[in-house]
Protein backbone atom coordinates (compact mmCIF):
# COMPACT_ATOMS: atom_id res chain seq x y z
CA UNK A 1 0.00 0.00 0.00
CA UNK A 2 0.73 3.42 -0.78
CA UNK A 3 1.04 6.46 1.79
CA UNK A 4 2.59 9.95 2.15
CA UNK A 5 3.82 11.32 5.08
CA UNK A 6 3.66 14.77 5.76
CA UNK A 7 5.52 17.51 7.53
CA UNK A 8 3.66 21.08 6.86
CA UNK A 9 5.66 24.04 7.73
CA UNK A 10 3.82 27.57 8.07
CA UNK A 11 5.89 28.06 4.34
CA UNK A 12 6.84 24.35 4.16
CA UNK A 13 5.80 21.35 3.12
CA UNK A 14 8.17 17.94 3.78
CA UNK A 15 7.05 14.50 2.18
CA UNK A 16 7.76 11.27 1.63
CA UNK A 17 6.07 8.16 -0.30
CA UNK A 18 6.07 4.76 1.62
CA UNK A 19 5.38 1.64 0.77
CA UNK A 20 3.77 -0.16 3.44
CA UNK A 21 3.99 -2.30 5.43
CA UNK A 22 7.78 -2.85 4.45
CA UNK A 23 8.58 0.51 4.96
CA UNK A 24 10.19 1.19 1.63
CA UNK A 25 10.97 4.89 0.80
CA UNK A 26 9.78 5.42 -2.78
CA UNK A 27 10.42 9.63 -3.20
CA UNK A 28 10.83 11.98 -0.61
CA UNK A 29 11.43 16.04 -1.03
CA UNK A 30 10.23 19.15 -0.37
CA UNK A 31 8.71 22.39 -0.47
CA UNK A 32 10.26 25.61 1.01
CA UNK A 33 9.58 29.15 1.16
CA UNK A 34 5.56 28.60 0.22
CA UNK A 35 3.60 31.85 -0.32
CA UNK A 36 7.12 34.02 -1.75
CA UNK A 37 8.16 34.79 -5.33
CA UNK A 38 11.13 32.70 -4.49
CA UNK A 39 9.64 29.03 -3.93
CA UNK A 40 11.26 26.40 -5.01
CA UNK A 41 10.90 22.90 -4.40
CA UNK A 42 12.82 19.28 -4.28
CA UNK A 43 11.60 15.29 -5.57
CA UNK A 44 14.04 12.54 -5.41
CA UNK A 45 13.50 10.65 -8.39
CA UNK A 46 15.57 6.92 -9.26
CA UNK A 47 17.85 8.39 -6.67
CA UNK A 48 18.23 11.60 -8.46
CA UNK A 49 17.66 14.78 -6.54
CA UNK A 50 15.75 16.97 -8.65
CA UNK A 51 15.11 21.06 -7.94
CA UNK A 52 12.96 22.82 -9.60
CA UNK A 53 12.45 26.75 -8.99
CA UNK A 54 8.42 27.53 -9.47
CA UNK A 55 6.48 30.50 -7.76
CA UNK A 56 4.28 28.15 -4.84
CA UNK A 57 1.48 30.51 -3.30
CA UNK A 58 -0.41 28.53 -0.63
CA UNK A 59 -0.21 24.72 0.34
CA UNK A 60 -2.88 23.63 -1.39
CA UNK A 61 -0.75 24.97 -4.75
CA UNK A 62 2.17 22.92 -3.78
CA UNK A 63 -0.37 19.64 -3.17
CA UNK A 64 -1.18 20.23 -6.70
CA UNK A 65 2.34 20.33 -7.86
CA UNK A 66 3.72 16.90 -5.93
CA UNK A 67 0.81 15.07 -7.08
CA UNK A 68 0.89 15.89 -10.27
CA UNK A 69 4.71 16.02 -10.57
CA UNK A 70 3.85 11.60 -8.61
CA UNK A 71 2.23 11.15 -11.84
CA UNK A 72 4.07 12.77 -15.01
CA UNK A 73 7.72 11.00 -13.57
CA UNK A 74 6.15 7.87 -12.72
CA UNK A 75 6.46 7.42 -9.67
CA UNK A 76 3.11 6.40 -9.22
CA UNK A 77 0.46 5.07 -11.70
CA UNK A 78 -2.77 7.16 -10.86
CA UNK A 79 -3.40 8.86 -7.44
CA UNK A 80 -6.02 6.27 -6.43
CA UNK A 81 -2.68 4.30 -5.67
CA UNK A 82 -2.17 6.26 -2.65
CA UNK A 83 -4.27 5.00 -0.27
CA UNK A 84 -3.93 7.53 2.89
CA UNK A 85 -1.97 10.53 3.66
CA UNK A 86 -0.67 10.65 6.99
CA UNK A 87 -0.19 14.59 8.72
CA UNK A 88 2.01 15.45 11.21
CA UNK A 89 0.30 18.24 13.62
CA UNK A 90 2.26 20.02 16.41
CA UNK A 91 -0.49 20.37 19.08
CA UNK A 92 -2.94 17.99 20.17
CA UNK A 93 -4.04 19.82 23.21
CA UNK A 94 -4.94 17.71 25.93
CA UNK A 95 -7.50 15.98 23.30
CA UNK A 96 -5.26 13.75 21.20
CA UNK A 97 -3.06 10.77 23.20
CA UNK A 98 -2.33 9.28 19.75
CA UNK A 99 -2.85 9.26 16.28
CA UNK A 100 -6.24 9.57 14.80
CA UNK A 101 -8.73 9.48 11.71
CA UNK A 102 -9.17 12.39 10.29
CA UNK A 103 -12.68 13.45 10.22
CA UNK A 104 -14.49 17.10 9.67
CA UNK A 105 -14.10 16.90 13.59
CA UNK A 106 -10.74 16.36 14.16
CA UNK A 107 -10.33 19.57 11.64
CA UNK A 108 -12.28 21.61 14.03
CA UNK A 109 -10.83 20.32 16.81
CA UNK A 110 -7.23 21.21 15.72
CA UNK A 111 -8.48 24.60 14.14
CA UNK A 112 -9.73 25.25 18.17
CA UNK A 113 -6.76 23.96 19.59
CA UNK A 114 -4.61 26.30 17.05
CA UNK A 115 -4.23 29.57 19.69
CA UNK A 116 -2.03 27.18 21.53
CA UNK A 117 0.84 26.57 18.48
CA UNK A 118 -0.08 29.75 16.31
CA UNK A 119 2.56 29.49 13.95
CA UNK A 120 2.47 25.27 13.49
CA UNK A 121 -1.03 24.11 13.53
CA UNK A 122 -3.18 26.57 10.83
CA UNK A 123 -0.04 24.85 8.37
CA UNK A 124 -0.91 21.08 8.87
CA UNK A 125 -4.45 22.03 8.87
CA UNK A 126 -3.91 23.96 5.32
CA UNK A 127 -1.93 20.91 4.24
CA UNK A 128 -4.86 18.74 5.42
CA UNK A 129 -7.46 20.55 3.27
CA UNK A 130 -5.25 20.71 0.17
CA UNK A 131 -4.94 17.06 0.29
CA UNK A 132 -8.60 16.45 1.23
CA UNK A 133 -9.64 18.65 -2.00
CA UNK A 134 -6.87 16.67 -4.39
CA UNK A 135 -7.20 13.27 -3.27
CA UNK A 136 -10.47 12.92 -1.55
CA UNK A 137 -10.71 9.53 -1.16
CA UNK A 138 -6.96 8.46 0.21
CA UNK A 139 -7.66 8.38 4.48
CA UNK A 140 -6.00 11.06 6.47
CA UNK A 141 -4.40 10.64 9.82
CA UNK A 142 -3.71 13.03 12.29
CA UNK A 143 -0.14 12.35 14.41
CA UNK A 144 0.82 14.79 17.08
CA UNK A 145 4.04 15.50 18.07
CA UNK A 146 2.36 16.47 21.50
CA UNK A 147 0.61 12.81 21.82
CA UNK A 148 3.68 10.61 22.87
CA UNK A 149 3.51 13.07 26.42
CA UNK A 150 0.30 12.65 27.28
CA UNK A 151 1.42 9.45 29.72
CA UNK A 152 2.91 12.67 31.97
CA UNK A 153 0.97 12.59 34.97
CA UNK A 154 -0.34 15.77 36.96
CA UNK A 155 2.05 16.57 39.29
CA UNK A 156 4.51 16.62 36.40
CA UNK A 157 2.39 18.71 34.20
CA UNK A 158 0.72 21.29 36.37
CA UNK A 159 3.00 24.04 36.96
CA UNK A 160 2.94 25.80 39.91
CA UNK A 161 0.59 28.71 39.44
CA UNK A 162 -3.35 28.93 40.06
CA UNK A 163 -5.36 25.97 39.21
CA UNK A 164 -7.81 27.66 37.49
CA UNK A 165 -5.64 28.66 34.74
CA UNK A 166 -5.33 24.80 33.98
CA UNK A 167 -8.86 24.05 34.27
CA UNK A 168 -9.82 27.04 32.23
CA UNK A 169 -6.96 27.66 29.81
CA UNK A 170 -5.67 24.47 29.67
CA UNK A 171 -2.12 26.26 30.96
CA UNK A 172 0.01 23.07 31.58
CA UNK A 173 3.18 21.38 29.92
CA UNK A 174 2.66 19.31 26.59
CA UNK A 175 5.87 18.46 25.38
CA UNK A 176 7.00 18.46 21.80
CA UNK A 177 9.35 16.25 19.48
CA UNK A 178 7.03 13.41 20.83
CA UNK A 179 7.25 11.24 17.30
CA UNK A 180 10.95 11.16 17.85
CA UNK A 181 10.98 10.55 21.69
CA UNK A 182 8.14 7.63 20.09
CA UNK A 183 10.18 6.49 17.26
CA UNK A 184 13.61 6.21 19.91
CA UNK A 185 11.72 4.41 22.17
CA UNK A 186 10.40 1.88 19.80
CA UNK A 187 13.88 1.37 18.70
CA UNK A 188 15.35 1.15 21.98
CA UNK A 189 12.73 -1.77 22.70
CA UNK A 190 14.06 -3.57 19.64
CA UNK A 191 17.74 -3.40 20.64
CA UNK A 192 17.17 -3.79 24.66
CA UNK A 193 14.72 -6.40 24.19
CA UNK A 194 12.01 -4.60 26.67
CA UNK A 195 10.46 -1.53 27.57
CA UNK A 196 13.39 -0.03 29.17
CA UNK A 197 14.00 2.92 31.41
CA UNK A 198 15.47 5.20 29.01
CA UNK A 199 16.30 9.32 28.75
CA UNK A 200 16.35 10.36 25.09
CA UNK A 201 18.10 13.59 24.38
CA UNK A 202 16.89 15.23 21.15
CA UNK A 203 19.54 18.00 20.29
CA UNK A 204 18.40 19.78 17.54
CA UNK A 205 18.49 23.29 16.43
CA UNK A 206 15.14 22.95 18.61
CA UNK A 207 16.28 20.02 21.60
CA UNK A 208 14.56 18.46 24.22
CA UNK A 209 15.10 15.70 26.92
CA UNK A 210 12.45 12.80 28.02
CA UNK A 211 12.54 10.54 30.45
CA UNK A 212 10.75 7.56 29.08
CA UNK A 213 9.87 4.12 32.30
CA UNK A 214 9.41 1.19 30.62
CA UNK A 215 8.34 2.60 27.42
CA UNK A 216 6.01 5.28 28.68
CA UNK A 217 6.87 9.08 28.87
CA UNK A 218 6.99 10.21 32.79
CA UNK A 219 8.61 13.93 31.96
CA UNK A 220 9.93 15.69 28.82
CA UNK A 221 11.52 19.00 28.89
CA UNK A 222 9.39 21.30 26.72
CA UNK A 223 6.41 22.79 28.13
CA UNK A 224 3.19 24.64 27.34
CA UNK A 225 5.49 25.71 24.35
CA UNK A 226 8.19 24.62 22.90
CA UNK A 227 10.62 27.54 24.60
CA UNK A 228 11.36 25.55 27.90
CA UNK A 229 13.92 23.27 29.08
CA UNK A 230 17.37 23.24 28.54
CA UNK A 231 19.10 26.09 26.03
CA UNK A 232 18.68 25.07 22.68
CA UNK A 233 20.51 26.66 19.07
CA UNK A 234 17.84 29.98 18.95
CA UNK A 235 15.94 29.46 22.11
CA UNK A 236 16.79 30.43 26.14
CA UNK A 237 14.74 27.41 27.37
CA UNK A 238 13.80 27.99 31.13
CA UNK A 239 14.66 31.29 32.29
CA UNK A 240 13.33 33.58 35.15
CA UNK A 241 10.23 35.11 33.86
CA UNK A 242 10.45 38.51 35.56
CA UNK A 243 13.45 39.28 32.67
CA UNK A 244 11.21 39.48 30.30
CA UNK A 245 9.06 42.27 31.77
CA UNK A 246 12.73 43.84 32.86
CA UNK A 247 13.75 44.01 29.64
CA UNK A 248 10.85 45.41 28.29
CA UNK A 249 10.79 48.48 30.53
CA UNK A 250 14.63 49.42 29.64
CA UNK A 251 14.86 48.63 26.26
CA UNK A 252 11.12 49.62 25.18
CA UNK A 253 10.11 46.52 23.43
CA UNK A 254 6.59 45.06 23.06
CA UNK A 255 6.13 41.55 24.68
CA UNK A 256 5.98 39.88 21.49
CA UNK A 257 8.68 41.98 20.75
CA UNK A 258 10.79 39.82 23.57
CA UNK A 259 9.01 36.98 22.68
CA UNK A 260 10.78 36.96 19.24
CA UNK A 261 13.81 37.44 20.78
CA UNK A 262 13.76 35.06 23.24
CA UNK A 263 13.29 32.29 20.52
CA UNK A 264 15.08 33.60 17.94
CA UNK A 265 18.24 35.64 19.19
CA UNK A 266 18.50 33.22 22.38
CA UNK A 267 20.25 30.14 23.27
CA UNK A 268 23.66 29.49 21.41
CA UNK A 269 23.18 31.78 19.11
CA UNK A 270 22.60 34.56 21.95
CA UNK A 271 25.47 33.54 23.90
CA UNK A 272 27.57 32.91 21.29
CA UNK A 273 26.57 34.80 17.99
CA UNK A 274 25.96 31.38 15.87
CA UNK A 275 23.38 28.55 16.38
CA UNK A 276 24.66 25.77 14.43
CA UNK A 277 26.50 23.33 16.08
CA UNK A 278 28.88 22.76 13.09
CA UNK A 279 29.94 25.98 13.09
CA UNK A 280 29.96 25.91 16.89
CA UNK A 281 31.98 23.07 17.46
CA UNK A 282 34.89 25.01 14.53
CA UNK A 283 34.73 27.76 16.92
CA UNK A 284 35.29 25.72 19.97
CA UNK A 285 38.13 23.64 18.30
CA UNK A 286 39.48 27.41 17.29
CA UNK A 287 38.92 27.92 21.47
CA UNK A 288 36.79 31.19 20.93
CA UNK A 289 35.39 32.23 25.01
CA UNK A 290 32.37 32.89 23.54
CA UNK A 291 31.91 29.65 22.20
CA UNK A 292 33.45 27.44 24.90
CA UNK A 293 31.08 29.16 27.92
CA UNK A 294 27.76 28.69 25.47
CA UNK A 295 28.93 25.20 24.77
CA UNK A 296 29.44 24.83 28.43
CA UNK A 297 26.13 26.26 29.66
CA UNK A 298 24.50 24.20 27.21
CA UNK A 299 25.70 20.86 28.06
CA UNK A 300 25.54 21.98 31.51
CA UNK A 301 21.91 22.08 31.38
CA UNK A 302 21.33 18.67 29.37
CA UNK A 303 23.53 16.91 31.93
CA UNK A 304 21.43 19.07 34.79
CA UNK A 305 18.35 17.19 32.84
CA UNK A 306 19.66 13.49 32.68
CA UNK A 307 20.38 13.76 36.49
CA UNK A 308 16.62 15.18 37.25
CA UNK A 309 15.08 12.70 35.38
CA UNK A 310 18.02 10.06 36.57
CA UNK A 311 16.34 10.80 40.39
CA UNK A 312 12.96 10.20 38.66
CA UNK A 313 13.09 7.10 36.56
CA UNK A 314 15.39 5.41 39.72
CA UNK A 315 17.23 3.48 37.27
CA UNK A 316 18.26 3.98 33.35
CA UNK A 317 19.03 1.69 30.81
CA UNK A 318 19.99 3.71 28.06
CA UNK A 319 20.73 7.81 27.90
CA UNK A 320 20.00 7.73 24.10
CA UNK A 321 21.43 10.84 22.03
CA UNK A 322 19.26 12.10 18.76
CA UNK A 323 18.72 14.15 15.78
CA UNK A 324 21.19 16.68 14.14
CA UNK A 325 23.12 17.55 17.04
CA UNK A 326 22.42 13.92 19.23
CA UNK A 327 23.41 12.23 16.16
CA UNK A 328 26.56 13.73 14.68
CA UNK A 329 28.35 16.20 17.64
CA UNK A 330 30.92 14.11 19.08
CA UNK A 331 31.98 17.36 21.40
CA UNK A 332 28.54 17.78 22.66
CA UNK A 333 27.74 14.16 23.61
CA UNK A 334 31.31 14.77 25.34
CA UNK A 335 30.66 17.62 27.32
CA UNK A 336 27.10 16.29 28.16
CA UNK A 337 28.22 12.92 29.33
CA UNK A 338 31.36 13.59 31.44
CA UNK A 339 29.61 15.97 33.71
CA UNK A 340 28.21 12.73 34.31
CA UNK A 341 30.70 10.93 36.22
CA UNK A 342 29.78 11.25 39.22
CA UNK A 343 26.68 8.86 38.34
CA UNK A 344 29.39 6.31 37.37
CA UNK A 345 29.15 7.32 33.13
CA UNK A 346 32.25 6.45 31.52
CA UNK A 347 32.66 7.82 27.60
CA UNK A 348 34.70 5.37 25.15
CA UNK A 349 36.39 8.73 23.52
CA UNK A 350 36.72 6.02 20.57
CA UNK A 351 33.37 5.03 20.14
CA UNK A 352 32.25 8.67 20.44
CA UNK A 353 34.56 10.11 18.01
CA UNK A 354 32.82 7.41 15.67
CA UNK A 355 29.63 7.25 15.81
CA UNK A 356 27.94 9.63 13.51
CA UNK A 357 24.81 9.16 11.92
CA UNK A 358 25.87 10.79 8.83
CA UNK A 359 28.49 8.24 8.23
CA UNK A 360 25.88 5.32 8.96
CA UNK A 361 27.48 4.62 12.23
CA UNK A 362 24.70 3.98 15.32
CA UNK A 363 25.32 2.91 18.88
CA UNK A 364 26.93 2.56 22.17
CA UNK A 365 29.56 5.46 22.98
CA UNK A 366 29.94 4.86 26.36
CA UNK A 367 32.98 1.71 28.00
CA UNK A 368 31.80 -1.55 29.45
CA UNK A 369 32.19 -0.26 32.84
CA UNK A 370 29.67 2.88 32.54
CA UNK A 371 26.74 2.67 35.00
CA UNK A 372 24.45 3.72 32.28
CA UNK A 373 25.01 2.92 28.13
CA UNK A 374 24.90 6.05 26.28
CA UNK A 375 23.39 5.52 22.85
CA UNK A 376 23.69 7.08 19.34
CA UNK A 377 20.38 6.54 17.50
CA UNK A 378 19.14 8.07 14.15
CA UNK A 379 15.52 9.32 14.44
CA UNK A 380 12.56 8.94 12.08
CA UNK A 381 9.69 10.93 12.08
CA UNK A 382 8.45 10.54 9.20
CA UNK A 383 8.43 6.68 9.86
CA UNK A 384 6.18 7.08 13.17
CA UNK A 385 3.64 8.90 10.78
CA UNK A 386 3.92 6.32 8.17
CA UNK A 387 3.38 3.02 10.97
CA UNK A 388 0.72 4.92 12.59
CA UNK A 389 -1.11 5.74 9.34
CA UNK A 390 -0.76 2.52 7.86
CA UNK A 391 -2.38 1.22 10.95
CA UNK A 392 -5.29 3.24 10.89
CA UNK A 393 -5.84 2.96 7.51
CA UNK A 394 -4.92 -0.58 6.65
P1 LIG B 1 15.73 20.87 13.65
O1 LIG B 1 14.65 20.01 13.03
O2 LIG B 1 15.43 21.36 15.01
O3 LIG B 1 16.33 21.91 12.74
P2 LIG B 1 17.68 18.76 13.21
O4 LIG B 1 17.45 17.49 13.91
O5 LIG B 1 17.54 18.80 11.73
O6 LIG B 1 16.89 19.88 13.97
O7 LIG B 1 19.15 19.25 13.59
C1 LIG B 1 19.71 20.40 13.03
C2 LIG B 1 20.97 20.74 13.83
O8 LIG B 1 21.81 19.58 13.91
C3 LIG B 1 21.84 21.78 13.15
O9 LIG B 1 21.46 23.07 13.52
C4 LIG B 1 23.19 21.45 13.70
O10 LIG B 1 23.34 22.17 14.89
C5 LIG B 1 23.15 19.99 14.04
N1 LIG B 1 23.99 19.20 13.13
C6 LIG B 1 23.66 18.72 11.93
N2 LIG B 1 24.72 18.07 11.36
C7 LIG B 1 25.72 18.15 12.25
C8 LIG B 1 27.09 17.70 12.25
N3 LIG B 1 27.61 17.04 11.24
N4 LIG B 1 27.84 17.98 13.35
C9 LIG B 1 27.31 18.68 14.36
N5 LIG B 1 26.05 19.13 14.42
C10 LIG B 1 25.28 18.88 13.38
Amino acid sequence: MLLLSVNSGSSTLKFRLYSMPEERVITKGSFERIGSSDSDYTIRVNDEKIYLKKEIKNHEEAVSTLLTELVEKNIVNSLDDIKAVGHRVVHGGVLYSKSVLITKRVIEEIENIKELAPLHNPAAIAGMKAFKKAIPNAKMVACFDTAFHQTIEESNFLYPVPYEWYTKYDIRKYGFHGLSHKYITMRMKDILGYDGNLVICHIGNGASISAIKEGKCIDTSMGFTPNAGIMMGTRCGDIDYSIIGYIMKKENLTYDEVDNILNKKSGLQGIAGMNDLRDIDRAYLAKDNKVILAISMYTERIAEYIAKYFIKLGKIDAIVFTAGGGENDPIIRKEVLDKLKPLGVELDNKLNEETIVRKDKEGIITTNKSSIASYVISTDEELVIAKDTYDLTK
